[in-house]
């Protein structure tokens, strides 16, 4: 037994060595492919309810590899959260939604840009005077700009997270805290910072019409009107994501939600069409 357990550890650690490999591999084609503009944004607009007028929308980022096709950012951001490759990345995904949102008139037409950011890049003491910096050369006004945060990120060091969401304000900027209800710490997060949006996961969108034998729709749908009146009482807006269905539309309604994204709605699609929603601003 211990010559077989000897060479499948022997195994295992070549297996180990090719994905480490791979993924370093990956790594510097990405670093390469900023450099290269391979990078481009999707857009995915979000309404407000219940009319469905248009808020805004969500930058997201998409990778096209000359060699492998499209990349998922599922796929990639982990890997760029592994390095100081977020970093940039999360600058050059910021300005350039900053640019397309003056190009489509966000101002006039009063609708927010919103631009994930990542734990490593929230963390740098320069934060704030960088997405300032990047607001000057652009023109962009910080109130139609929402930087949203993973919720498991800001937790790391309360006081810096006070200071850059306090400094984020001073700009006009708005803060939503991104994939509500994932993380580990919510609550304590809803004591310590103040934020406007509550984003909720997918994850609780989709638990509020599941078929599945193991799901129970309505609890999920008890804890939705719950979190709502929770938010609304700590002056916070709340947004779902991933409303794939007319019947979580009109829960989520119900429920108290006050705007939504999802395909339902509007996919992420690249800005040459996104005219398809942007003029349904007045509906
Ligand atoms: P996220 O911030 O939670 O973004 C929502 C994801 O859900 C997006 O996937 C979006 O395309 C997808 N989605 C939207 N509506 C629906 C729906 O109705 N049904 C389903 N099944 N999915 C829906 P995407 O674009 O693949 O992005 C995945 C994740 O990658 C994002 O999750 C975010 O965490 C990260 N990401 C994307 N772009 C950026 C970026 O510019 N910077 C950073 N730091 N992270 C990014
Ligand atoms: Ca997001
Ligand atoms: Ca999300
Ligand atoms: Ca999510």
């Amino acid at each position: 037994a211990k010559v077989a357990d000897h060479a499948k550890i022997q195994r295992y650690t070549v297996e180990l060595g090719e994905a480490e490999k791979e993924r370093r591999r990956l790594e510097e084609e990405l670093r390469v492919a900023i450099a290269a503009g391979e990078l481009t944004l999707h857009y995915q607009p979000q309404f407000r309810l219940p009319h469905q007028q248009l808020s805004g929308c969500e930058a997201l980022v998409r990778w096209h590899n000359p060699r492998r096709g499209l990349i998922s950012p599922a796929t990639f951001i982990p890997l760029a959260e592994e390095s100081a490759l977020i970093v940039d990345l999360g600058y050059w995904v910021m300005e350039r939604a900053c640019r397309q949102a003056l190009e489509w008139d966000f101002v006039g037409r009063n609708l927010g840009m919103s631009v994930n950011v990542s734990a490593h890049q929230f963390e740098q003491p320069d934060f704030v005077e960088r997405v300032r910096t990047i607001l000057h050369t652009t023109g962009f006004p910080g109130e139609h700009l929402i930087l949203e945060l993973t919720e498991s990120l800001v937790l790391r060091d309360i006081s810096q997270a006070q200071r850059h969401v306090n400094d984020l304000h001073t700009h006009a900027i708005r803060i939503a805290i991104d994939d509500f209800g994932t993380g580990y710490s919510s609550l304590n997060m809803l004591a310590q910072l103040p934020f406007e949006h509550l984003k909720i996961d997918r994850s609780f969108v989709r638990d509020l019409t599941a078929q599945e034998a193991y799901a129970e729709p309505s609890r999920a749908r008890v804890l939705m009107r719950g979190i709502t009146g929770l938010a609304h009482s700590l002056q916070l807006k709340v947004i779902a994501e991933g409303v794939e269905t007319d019947e979580q539309l009109s829960l989520l309604q119900e429920l108290g939600c006050d705007k939504v994204q999802g395909y339902l709605l509007g996919r992420p699609v690249p800005p040459e069409e996104a005219a398809v929603w942007l003029e349904r601003v007045q509906a």
